[in-house]
């Protein structure tokens, strides 16, 4: 028998409705797909253009052990990432176990005892707070002296510059800006945005350093805050720039002296970047970058997919559908603890991996409410796979990103649509 595409929805629990209401959302997005694809391709060939300038080969992805000296793959991957970031030097290894540990890494490198930090963008990211010791925490910045000034937003969520301008002083050496919005309800910055901001910091005093925390913009855009004035982007391998197949790692891409002291800081004074074995991970960093523009487009599509869907449905998405893309997460408020609840399982149901799972909401160290999480991805965490997550109070909102490929975004999202209806929590009208 011959199947046809609804068919194939069919055996996978999505209804007639549900499948022509998505089938209709879809084609009415045609022409944004088209400006996704764009970046997508432009990003593929300066990835490529950078694999083919250091001569990657085959060589490169032999594993090394013990110190790992001469470890040419590792160096080669270093070089292809300052190539694609278009800064002096990177570090990207197996060793920074995730973007938080590549943030901390990144500042405890380049601050001393009696240097101040500032964020010009209000609360950073929650992991941070303890790096900066806003919660004191063992071994945090605060403990080694280092003091931190945190500049809210204005109410039109844009930099509010006179405040930031009368908080640099000399003690000032570092500003941190995050670019997503991670998971809180301010927009994400444009590279352009951050760009504005960074000129404005460097004109006041140039020497001080402009860390940006890249988390989930890489190959969102032609351009990385490196590109714009950044000393250092900073970021996690099991999102973006891993396309997937990293199984491990963080990047710190900038300046040859913030990169060099964040070597330092990493293994040891006097050791540096000559050692650390890339224990035959090299081919999946590689193969991950490689991967990665397209990974990046497909979870784009996804999250404007899910965004014109439930906005259709009469529900708040941040960013709205129509909007401009930044990073690739994508908010979606219900007002609702159950429809947040069967919109997880829908996504839990849709992975490759433990889709046989029910997620349910959960106390969570560092938070002060139950949590649901629903992700079945191959590498255990990676959030560039197809999760959604929410924490259980007003105003209800589901945090959702990633999807290896468009196709499997967007049945997750079919499927989160699917697990609504068959509770009978949203009408879909026909
Ligand atoms: C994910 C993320 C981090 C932390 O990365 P982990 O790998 O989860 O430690 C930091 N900042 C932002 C904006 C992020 O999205």
């Amino acid at each position: 028998m011959n199947k046809n595409l609804e068919n194939y929805y069919q055996d996978m629990g999505i209804s007639q409705k549900v499948f022509n209401l998505c089938q209709e959302i879809e084609h009415s997005l045609k022409e944004r797909f088209e400006k996704i694809d764009y970046v997508t391709e432009c990003n593929q060939l300066k990835v490529l253009k950078a694999m083919q300038d250091h001569h990657l080969s085959e060589s490169h992805f032999a594993p090394t052990t013990g110190y790992g000296y001469n470890d040419t793959g590792r160096e080669t991957l270093e070089k292809v990432y300052a190539s694609i970031f278009h800064t002096k030097a990177a570090l990207v290894r197996p060793q920074i176990t995730c973007g938080t540990h590549a943030l901390a890494l990144a500042l405890s490198a380049n601050l001393r005892p009696g240097d101040e930090l500032i964020s010009p963008v209000g609360k950073p990211y929650d992991t941070m707070e303890e790096i900066i010791g806003i919660r004191p925490s063992k071994g945090s910045l605060a403990e080694y002296g280092i003091t931190y000034k945190q500049i809210e937003l204005l109410d039109d969520k844009s930099f509010d510059y006179y405040s930031l301008q009368n908080a640099i002083s000399d003690k000032t050496k570092m500003i941190t800006i995050q670019r997503s919005k991670g998971y809180l309800t301010r927009p994400t910055f444009s590279v352009k945005q951050i760009g504005e901001l960074i000129s404005f910091i460097k004109q006041i005093n140039p020497d001080i350093i402009c860390m940006v925390d890249n988390c989930y913009g890489e190959f969102v855009e032609l351009d990385e805050p490196s590109d714009v004035g950044a000393d250092m982007v900073v970021g996690s391998l099991i999102k973006n720039p891993g396309g997937g197949l990293a199984p491990i790692g963080g990047y710190i891409c900038g300046t040859k002296e913030c990169v060099e002291n964040a070597y330092y800081r990493l293994t040891a004074p006097g050791l540096g970047g000559e050692v650390g074995a890339s224990l035959g991970v090299n081919k999946d960093f590689f193969q991950g970058l490689f991967l990665a523009p397209q990974v990046v487009g497909g979870a784009l599509k996804g999250a404007i997919f899910a965004a014109s869907l439930y906005e259709y449905l009469g529900y708040e998405c941040t960013p709205a559908a129509a909007e401009s893309r930044h990073d690739i997460i994508q908010a979606i408020t219900f007002h609702d603890p159950d429809k947040v609840i069967a919109f997880c399982e829908g996504i839990q149901y849709a992975a490759p991996v433990d889709s046989f799972v029910n997620p349910t909401p959960w106390a969570m160290p560092g938070y002060d409410c139950d949590v649901i999480m629903a992700a079945g991805a191959f590498i255990s965490g990676a959030s560039i796979e197809l999760s959604a997550d929410a924490p259980i109070h007003e105003p209800y909102t589901v945090y959702f990103q990633g999807g290896l490929s468009y196709d499997h975004a967007k049945f997750g999202i079919m499927k989160s649509l699917a697990q609504l209806e068959s509770k009978g929590l949203i009408h879909i009208p026909s």
